[in-house]
This record gives structure tokens, sequence and C-alpha cells, in this order.
């Protein structure tokens, strides 16, 4: 059996505007922002609102919304920001790395011959972020 699903975690917080975030899209189901610690430029994240903690528990319904919502994120992310390509990461309880209990993915454009810079990362700049995002957003349409 999975652990609960804890609505105190940071990402439960950020859809209840508890907690600021840089958004890049919105609706009834999804929410994508900036990570707060990118390990490349344009790292992004992209949650839904319902509860689940991972890959393990979260509807297959639920899913089928998230990944349709991800990867039309990630093609805008990557032709907003001129990447080369992206890749996507999910981590499921700390075993598999996750830090924060509520599923999430991971969109890292990528650029040809250029690493991910490695976990953790510092803090990203703000105004770059928001800057990131709005191109993104722009893209989104
Ligand atoms: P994971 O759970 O997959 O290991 O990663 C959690 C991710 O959430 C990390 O990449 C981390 O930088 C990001 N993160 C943690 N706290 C916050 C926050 O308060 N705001 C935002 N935007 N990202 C966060």
């Amino acid at each position: 059996m999975t652990t609960p699903y804890d609505d105190t975690n940071i990402f439960a917080k950020i859809i209840r505007g508890e907690i600021p975030c840089h958004k890049v899209f919105e609706d009834a189901d999804v929410l994508a922002f900036m990570d707060i610690m990118p390990r490349s430029p344009g790292h992004l994240l992209v949650i839904p609102k319902a509860p689940a903690r991972n890959l393990l528990d979260i509807a297959p319904e639920q899913l089928a919304v998230l990944i349709r919502q991800t990867q039309r994120i990630a093609k805008a992310a990557v032709s907003a920001l001129g990447a080369d390509g992206l890749t996507l990461q999910q981590f499921s309880e700390a075993a598999g790395g996750q830090e924060v209990f509520h599923i999430h993915f991971h969109v890292l454009p990528r650029w040809n011959d250029v690493r991910m810079t490695p976990h953790p990362a510092p803090m990203g700049d703000k105004t770059v972020q928001a800057e990131q995002a709005a191109k993104i957003r722009a893209a989104l349409g």
C-alpha cells in the first residue's frame, strides 16, 4: 500500500495560491509553473490539480489529462526558448528521487552539448524565469 496523499505539500499550497509561482499555464485540471531551482533554462513542472502522490497512485484518467497537457506545454517551451530537445522526468517516492509528494512532470528544455545542472541546482533568477514563463505562455497562445 502506498502512503496517503498529504495536502500540506508545497505544490498543494501553490495550487491553493498560498505560495507564489511563475505560472506558465492553468486550467481546471492542470497547473504548470517554473521550477524554483532550474536544472536547465526553462525547467518547468506540470501538475494535476486533483490530489495524487505520484505515478503509483494517480488515476489513469487523471494521468491521461496530465500527459496530454505536458506534451502541449513541452512543445511550446521548446519552440519558445529555441531548444534542441527536451528531457521529461517523473520521480515516484523517495527511493525514486521524489522530494515533493504531489505528482509532477519535469519539463527540461535541452540544447546540444549542454549538460543539465546537477541536483540541487541554485535558485533560479526570478526575472529570467518570469521572462521564460511569458515566452512559453505566448507560444501556448
Ligand atoms: P522531485 O520531487 O521530482 O524530486 O522535485 C521537486 C522539484 O520541485 C525540484 O526540482 C524543486 O526545485 C522544485 N521545488 C521545490 N519547492 C518548490 C517551490 O516552492 N516552488 C517551485 N516553483 N518549485 C519548487
